[in-house]
């Protein structure tokens, strides 16, 4: 479909969150081929030293304090640079086309001609529970889960009252700064006060800490345990597993119980046999 000028291209790869070795085979193959990589905040830096020594490394992510270049100078940059026959790579958190805006840079591309793939990446929306010792989905408890935002640049809010209880399972991405708000409103639109929340901050990397208690006292925890971006919470039942799923050795506070006063929750999840090996040190770099 796209049209074909000269030998640049993009490739808008996904990072995967946090470690480096969660980018897939062929997104850390178009890396070492790049030209040009133009990256984001959340991009794990090992991955920029896995390009050649001479492409031309473009960052576009947010500082604190400064606001972040506007997407179309960021697929401007992409468009000419392979106009001008660079291969360049797009490397973003996690997946490129989950909340990343990597469908607005494919337009911009397919728009000016420029030839362009995707890599897809594990998106932080399965992988940050993953890193918590909780399945998204679990036979018995949760048959479906949905994504969404908790804020948005632009203000196209989710509509959070149609999907709170259309879903099992509800991964809330950017979720640190609105976290009371959310629980509150989900609360409202239906799901249980009790139900277990937890929310995980920078899994996969070394500063992973998440905290589990139910939709009531988990913003008074988080508030507690400093719990700030970038974080993602997951609603529903599966998130009490993470009790005793949690193989992050270093990320305690999964360990933790709820608050003080906090009512342990009548947990319908059938715990099943436990963890055949537990390690005691980390397995991962992120430990
Ligand atoms: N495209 C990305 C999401 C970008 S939105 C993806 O597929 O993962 C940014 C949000 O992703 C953050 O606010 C947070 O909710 C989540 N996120 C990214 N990296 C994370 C990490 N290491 N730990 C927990 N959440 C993360």
């Amino acid at each position: 479909m796209n049209r074909t000028t000269g030998s640049g291209a993009v490739a808008l790869v996904g990072a995967g969150p946090g470690d480096p070795g969660l980018i897939t085979v062929r997104g850390a193959a178009a890396l070492r081929e790049a030209e040009v990589v133009v990256y984001d905040r959340l991009v794990s830096p090992e991955l920029l030293s896995w390009a050649p020594a001479g492409a031309e490394r473009i960052y576009v992510g947010k500082e604190p304090g400064r606001s972040a270049v506007a997407q179309e100078q960021i697929s401007r940059i992409l468009v000419d640079r392979a106009l001008a026959g660079l291969r360049v790579v797009r490397l973003k958190g996690g997946d490129p086309f989950v909340f990343g805006r990597g469908g607005e840079e494919a337009l911009a591309c397919a728009a000016a001609g420029v030839r362009f793939e995707v890599v897809p990446g594990v998106s932080s929306a399965v992988a940050a529970p993953a890193f918590a010792g909780i399945p998204v989905t679990h036979r018995g408890v949760a048959q479906s889960f949905a994504v969404v935002t908790g804020s948005t640049a632009h203000g196209d809010e989710v509509n959070l009252g149609r999907i709170a209880t259309a879903t099992d399972t509800l991964v809330v991405l950017m979720a640190a700064g609105k976290l009371a708000e959310t629980c509150r409103e989900l609360v409202a639109a239906g799901r249980p006060a009790w139900e277990p929340a937890a929310i995980v901050q920078w899994a996969a990397t070394p500063e992973q800490r998440s905290v589990v208690g139910t939709l009531t006292s988990l913003p008074e925890q988080a508030r507690d345990a400093r719990i700030g971006p970038p974080a993602t919470l997951v609603v529903g039942e599966v998130a009490a597993l993470a009790r005793e799923l949690a193989w992050i050795s270093g990320d305690e506070h999964a360990h933790r119980s709820s608050a003080p006063g906090d009512e342990a929750p009548d947990l319908t999840v059938a715990p099943g046999p436990p963890p055949r090996h537990r390690p005691e040190a980390p397995i991962h770099p992120a430990g």
